[in-house]
């Protein structure tokens, strides 16, 4: 069993020297604890730690430990690729949804956002690098996404998010992820809600805090390796 309290202790070292280093306040980055494939009783240890902010990729896996946590104030967001017949069960359980990538997602998300609940928040999803194993827009294309994204009357749109290939450079990934963070900026004369930075995970936070991250996504340091590799 990992040391959820010891490895969310350093998983925010890295993040404040990372904030540090790039001449960054530590409360500009958020951690978004990724805890997919792991049981309840771990995310409850990290509430017990003081983290608040869960990252899950699978529909009924989060929605099955949204109800055994019901009693703790907990912020959800889903972090995976979504089908149509989902957006319903995603637009009333979750705070933010980070892997918007088309705009008739958003029409779902945005008309099924129960009243009574604040906006959704969104992240439209890049695919920075055009894998085919990956899902998200190009950068070409986020422009005219967000156009039809922000006139949706439930979700409000808060920023990008991506998971770009790993480079094995610090440089090159640095770079890569600032490429998400120029587009961003670009947008933001037109879109000022635009605050969000979703990009960085265990292997490259740093990187991506250098670049700009505003949330940071941690699965594998928090909670140990997975099982088998998932599909992202
Ligand atoms: C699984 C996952 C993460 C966490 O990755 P780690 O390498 O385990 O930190 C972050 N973002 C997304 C979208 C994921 O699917």
């Amino acid at each position: 069993m990992p040391n959820i309290d010891d490895n969310l202790i350093q998983v925010r070292t890295r993040i404040q020297c990372a904030t540090e280093a790039a001449g960054r306040r530590p409360e500009t980055v958020q951690l978004l604890a990724v805890s997919k494939t792991k049981p309840a009783a771990m995310l409850r240890e990290a509430h017990a730690a003081g983290q608040r902010a869960f990252g899950e990729n699978y529909l009924q896996e989060a929605l099955e430990k949204q109800q055994q946590l019901a009693d703790l104030d907990l912020q959800w967001h889903f972090i995976g690729p979504i089908q149509s017949n989902k957006t319903r069960a995603i637009a009333e359980n979750f705070d933010w949804v980070h892997s918007v990538d088309r705009e008739k997602i958003g029409q779902r998300l945005s008309q099924q956002r129960p009243c009574g609940l604040p906006p959704l928040n969104i992240c439209v999803q890049v695919n920075l690098d055009e894998e085919q194993s990956k899902s998200g827009v190009t950068l070409d294309e986020v422009a005219d996404v967000l156009e039809s994204l922000a006139k949706l009357p439930n979700i409000c749109v808060r920023g990008l998010m991506a998971i770009p290939a790993r480079r094995s450079d610090e440089d090159a990934q640095r770079a890569a992820f600032a490429r998400l963070a120029e587009k961003c900026t670009e947008l933001q004369d037109r879109y000022p809600q635009l605050d969000t930075l979703s990009m960085g995970m265990s292997g490259d936070l740093e990187a991506a805090i250098a670049a700009g991250a505003t949330i940071v996504r941690i699965g594998t340091d928090i909670f140990g390796s997975r099982e088998k590799p998932q599909a992202i």
